[in-house]
Order: structure tokens, then sequence, then C-alpha cells
């Protein structure tokens, strides 16, 4: 019996076979309880002889499905059983006057929770049938009924009352239980995503941090030699060198963007910045690579633009420049038309208009649907030697709705494409942008270019755990000829703070021990400190808006990413000295 219990309550065998395990076991207690009843109450023997082997044919089934595990068949059986034994019980127990009506009701449900499909249907049917029909002949013919005492109608009655409350009150313990045993999975599910999606997290944020130190090493001091005087071959391999590195970093942004973009965690961050300047930063990272495939790359602005925008001015860059990387990777010659343009919709507002236009190979009208779907590409046979994982335009799709923007692709297959972009923005300053030559702003940035800036006078203290990033902070400030000092770690930080005064520390953010954050608090609290109200900038692999915004947050004066660029780090350091 308990043993029954625990496999009725066993949330690993299937709920259909628990089910009727329940229900058979009432309906067998029911039809042993009638069979003795019968014989005690001195019934005629045809009536106690079918009893009896009805209950034993319906108990033998019920083994036999087990036995056999054919659930369906089963059932099936055992509900027609059930069906047949109805007018007897009907007739022999004083028709509606004894207990068969609630009999009836009973193994109706019966028949409907333990049959399946279309054998439900047809089982049902027969028992509504063949009740309706003993019904109708008690009508007629009511002396085919045989009527009992009215004391023995009584008892019979009671017992059936007894036993309909006993299957409700089990199936409503049953499916209580099921309940329970389904909660249970779901919040230990719901642990275990949570527990994934943690561990994702960190794996995510700690394989960007891994890949990016030594890329930083391998880019910053590939830089190094590229600004040096080098055979023309050396040179080529360093340039190669560069290309790869910064395609690995790409890929590594991309990766990450999805994932934080999958699990919810991208976040925009909403601040005025001035539209020539955003606009000739990804004319400035994109044109020469057009040069250099000699591709023609037109730019027409609309001069009533309004001079300031609001809105998350680094990922509409990366909007920008996927796509615009997309125009000039895939024509091999040809012309890249950048058109902005802006227009005030409907609801009144403002929307910066992209279309980028290439004459380049085109896109199947078949394919366009799938560009923004991750990791696909489109015409592989004709893309298979342009680098890309599939993941650009989906980040951009998916950029786009989050700003409430969208994108849309006309084409022209062998002729080329446009990628149409429209993005809400809110209007800071509204003064016209007038006519601007964004060519102007092209700045090759290129490693080769020697870094123009300098600061004789500075002091600049550099901290981080790895000591190969230490050596790329000093290269890439050698020609600045500032002093630059290190330190490997917070503690020997605090140390150096407390004997020179430095103008500029570049603080790494992830470090054994103390971290960059608390290092900087330190700093800035030190007591007998020189470096108080010296300028900390984050200087780090970990990268993401919500770190730049935590640092910021925190009290850092400046935020760069690594692999850094020695002009970049060199222009954020007359950012900071011009601001003293
Ligand atoms: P990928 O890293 O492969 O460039 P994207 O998501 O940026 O990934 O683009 C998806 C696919 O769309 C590309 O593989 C390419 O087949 C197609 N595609 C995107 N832009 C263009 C374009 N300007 N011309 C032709 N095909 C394009």
């Amino acid at each position: 019996m308990k043993a029954r219990i625990k496999q009725i309550l066993n949330a690993d065998i299937p709920l259909q076979s628990r089910l009727f395990q329940l229900l058979s076991a009432i309906a067998l207690a029911e039809f042993v309880v009638v069979s003795v009843y019968t014989i005690l109450s001195g019934g005629n023997t045809l009536h106690i002889a079918v009893m009896l082997i009805g209950t034993a044919l319906f108990g033998a089934t019920v083994a036999l499905t087990f036995q056999t595990g054919k659930m369906r068949a089963g059932s099936a059986v055992s509900g027609m059983l059930y069906f047949l034994m109805y007018p007897l019980t009907f007739f022999s127990s004083g028709g509606m006057y004894g207990g068969a009506p609630v009999v009836f009701a009973f193994a109706l449900v019966y028949v409907y929770l333990v049959t399946q499909k279309w054998e439900r249907v047809l089982v049902l049917a027969l028992c509504i049938v063949v009740s309706g029909i003993c019904y109708l002949v008690s009508v007629l013919h009511p002396e085919l009924l045989d009527r009992h005492t009215v004391t023995a109608e009584h008892v019979e009655s009671f017992l059936s009352i007894l036993l309909v409350t006993l299957l409700i009150c089990s199936l409503f313990a049953f499916v209580t239980s099921v309940y329970r045993a389904e909660n249970r999975i779901v919040q230990k599910q719901k642990k275990e995503i949570e527990g994934l999606n943690q561990a994702q997290k960190r794996f995510f944020s700690s394989m960007s941090h891994e890949i990016r130190t030594p890329v930083n090493a391998i880019i910053g001091l590939n830089e190094m030699t590229l600004r040096e005087k080098i055979p023309s071959e050396v040179r080529e391999n360093a340039q190669n060198i560069e290309i790869a590195s910064r395609t690995l970093l790409q890929t590594i942004n991309e990766i990450l963007d999805m994932s934080r973009l999958e699990t919810g965690r991208m976040e925009l961050t909403n601040s005025s910045y001035k539209t020539t300047g955003m606009l000739s930063d990804v004319v400035g990272m994109t044109w020469l690579r057009a040069k250099e495939k000699g591709l023609d790359y037109r730019i027409e602005v609309e001069p009533a633009l309004p001079s300031m925008l609001n809105g998350d001015e680094a990922r509409i860059k990366q909007i920008l420049l996927n796509v615009i990387t997309n125009a000039i990777k895939y024509p091999k010659t040809g012309s890249v038309t950048l058109t902005v343009s802006g227009r005030t919709d409907e609801a009144g507002t403002f929307r910066m208009v992209y279309d980028v236009t290439d004459t380049g190979i085109g896109i199947r009208e078949a394919d366009i649907p799938h560009l923004f779907t991750a990791f696909l590409r489109v015409d592989e046979q004709k893309n298979r030697a342009i680098e890309g994982t599939g993941l650009g335009l989906s980040i951009v799709k998916q950029l786009l709705d989050m700003m409430g923007g969208m994108v849309t692709v006309t084409s022209t297959y062998g002729e080329g494409s446009t990628f149409h972009i429209e993005i809400p923005q809110a209007v800071a300053d509204d003064t016209p942008v007038g006519t601007v030559d964004l060519k102007k702003a092209e700045r090759p940035d290129a490693p080769d270019k020697p870094s123009v800036l300098f600061f004789p006078n500075l002091k600049i203290l550099a901290v981080d755990d790895t000591p190969m990033n230490l050596m790329v902070v000093k290269k890439l400030l050698r020609e600045t000829k500032a002093r630059v000092d290190t330190a490997a770690s917070g503690e020997e930080a605090l140390q150096k703070t407390l004997e020179n005064r430095y103008d500029i520390i570049l603080m790494d953010h992830q470090m054994p021990g103390m971290d960059g954050v608390k290092c900087l608090h330190k700093i800035r609290n030190q007591e007998n400190g020189l470096c108080c109200e010296s300028k900390i900038v984050c200087l780090t692999a970990n990268v993401g808006s919500e770190i730049e915004q935590l640092c910021m947050r925190e009290g850092f004066d400046g935020f760069l990413a690594k692999p850094v660029r020695g002009m970049t780090l060199s222009a954020e350091i007359k950012r900071l000295t011009d601001e003293r």
C-alpha cells in the first residue's frame, strides 16, 4: 500500500500513469465494496456472479496494463469494462433510487481522466449513451428495477456518496501533490538558471579581461615596432599583426555585446554630444579602409541638422561603424556614400536618418530577412574570403530596437545596397550644423604616425598588476617625454603617492588584493598623500558601459579601455592637463 502511494506520488513516473493507478485503485475498492455488500445483503446469484467476474476482470486489466506498460490500451479496456457493468449495477441496485447515479458520475469521471485521444471520445460517448438508455428503460419499464428496501437504498446511496467523496478528495490531494512537486522542480530550475546566468556573466567578463590583457600587449608593442624605422617586410608583418589583433578584439566585443543583449544586461547611456563630433569620429575610423580599397567615400550631411543631440553616442557610433564597415568590406570597387539627414515624425520626435549606400555585391532579396539573424552570414559562397562573425547586424538591430529606431535594407543583387537607419534623438541644441566637411576630420590615427603630443613636465604613475601592461604604457608614452613611474599593485601605488606628486595616475581596475576603485579612494583620502588632487584615469581591460559608469561614479577622472593606442592615451592626458 505504502509502495503504491509512493509510486502515485513519484514525479518521475508519467502523470497519466499515476492518475490511472490512483483512479483504478479507487474503482477497484468500489467494486470490492459493492460485491461484498451484494453478497451480505443477499443479492441474487447472477448479480453476485457478474459483480465478482467484473471485479476480477477489472483487477486483471489494471495489473496487465502495468505489467505491459500499454497504458492507452489498458485504460480504454478498463473504461469499457466499467460501462459494460453499468446496466447490471443500475437495475439490480434500484435504479435512480439506489447508489447507481453517483456510481455513474464516478464512472464518467474515471473514463474521462484515464483514457486518451479518440478512445476517450468513444468510451465516454458509449458511457453517456448507456446511462441514458438505463434511465429511459427504467422510466418506461419500472418493473425491471430491482427495488431494495428503503433502508438498503439509503445505505447504498450513502456508500456511493462516500465513494465519490473519496474520489474527489484523492484527486484533489493528487493534484496538490503534483503542483507542489512541479513547483519544487520549477524553483530548482530557476535557481539553476540564475546560477548559470551568473556563471555566464562571470565567464564573459573574465574571458574579455583575460583576452584583452595579452591583446593589449600585442597591439601596444606592435605599435612601438611600427613607430620605428624598419624594413618594409617587417612593417608589412607588423601591419598585419595590427589588423589581426583588431579583428580579434572586434570579435570579442561582438560576442560580449551579444551576451549582454541576450541576457538583458545591455544598457544605454544617454548624454549630450556634438553631431559633427560623432560623425567625424565615425568617418575618421572608416575612411582609411575605404581609401586602402580604392573606394570613393562620399559624405553628405544636411546643413539644417541640430548641432547637439542627446543619446547614447558610443552605441550610435557602433551602429554606424558596423554598417559602414560592411559597405566598405563587401564591394570590390566603386563608392560608399553616407548621407545624414533628419526629420520630425508624426509624434513630433526628431529622428536622425542615416543612409549608407554601396556599389558592392548586393544582397539577394530572399536573404534580406536573414541579415539580422545572429551568427548567420548570407551568400557564404561569395563572402567566404571576407572575414566576419555574422553578429554585427544582429547587434545593430537589437541596439536600434532598444533606442526605438529602425533599419531597413534595399538591395539589387550584384549592384549594391542601401542600409537606411533611423534613430530618435533628443535635440540638445538646435543651432544648425551648417555646411560640414567631415573629410577634414579624417584623422588617420594610424599606428605608424608618431605621437605629436609632448608632456615633458608631466609626472605619470601607471598602476597595473601585469608587468607587460606597465611596459606597454611606458613605451606608448616614451615619445611624449613625460616621466612615467610604475607600480605593480595598489599597495605599491600608495607608497609612491606618499613620495611623489603625480599629475596623472593611470589605474588598472581589476587587481589582486586592492582593486583600482579601492586604491583610488585611498589615494584621494591618503594622510600626507601628495596625489589627493591628481587626475586618476581608469585604464582597464574590463569594458562595457556599466563598468565605465561605475568608474565615473566612483570618482575617476577618465576611463580608457585596453588595448589603448598611444594617440588615444596622449589625447586623454592632454584633456586632463588642459582641465587643470
Ligand atoms: P559579418 O560579420 O559577416 O559582416 P554582419 O551581421 O555584419 O556580419 O552581416 C551579416 C551578413 O550580411 C554578411 O555576412 C553579409 O553576407 C551580408 N551583408 C552585410 N552588409 C552587406 C553589404 N553592404 N553588402 C553585401 N552583403 C552584406
